[in-house]
């Protein structure tokens, strides 16, 4: 996809601080994180958000899910994480290539779930 940011990290055009790769997902360390721990779950292929999602997309984050929980011993996560996709405007989605936020290293407040 022209024009997105991440289709671009994930081309390796931009330059990210990745912690995981393969086929189906880069992880890469949020540029600006909201936590000691903060990365970027980014499917490979472009979709924009969950609402956009097809069958084959769903297989894809499938396969990320299942990966993550391995990403996140790597990360040092082993007390705990969040993960959080923000779809659209009231969630504050600001990057529309589909994305989970992998938050951990520190206690998180109890407050949004
Ligand atoms: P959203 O609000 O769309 O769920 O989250 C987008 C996230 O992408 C934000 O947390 C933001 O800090 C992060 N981000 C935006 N641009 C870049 C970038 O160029 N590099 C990295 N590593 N993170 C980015
Ligand atoms: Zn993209």
């Amino acid at each position: 996809m022209e024009d997105c940011i991440f289709c671009k990290i994930i081309a390796g055009e931009i330059p990210s601080d990745k912690v995981y790769e393969d086929e189906d997902m880069l992880v890469f360390r949020d540029i600006a994180p909201q936590a000691k721990v903060h990365c970027l779950c980014v499917p490979k292929p472009h979709f924009a958000a969950l609402s956009e999602m097809d069958g084959a997309q769903a297989e894809t984050l499938k396969r990320c899910l299942e990966k993550i929980p391995a990403v996140a011993q790597k990360l040092g996560l082993a007390d705990g994480y969040r993960l959080i996709v923000n779809q659209g405007k009231n969630a504050g989605q600001t990057v529309f290539h589909l994305h989970i936020h992998i938050l951990g290293g520190q206690p998180l407040g109890e407050k949004f779930v």
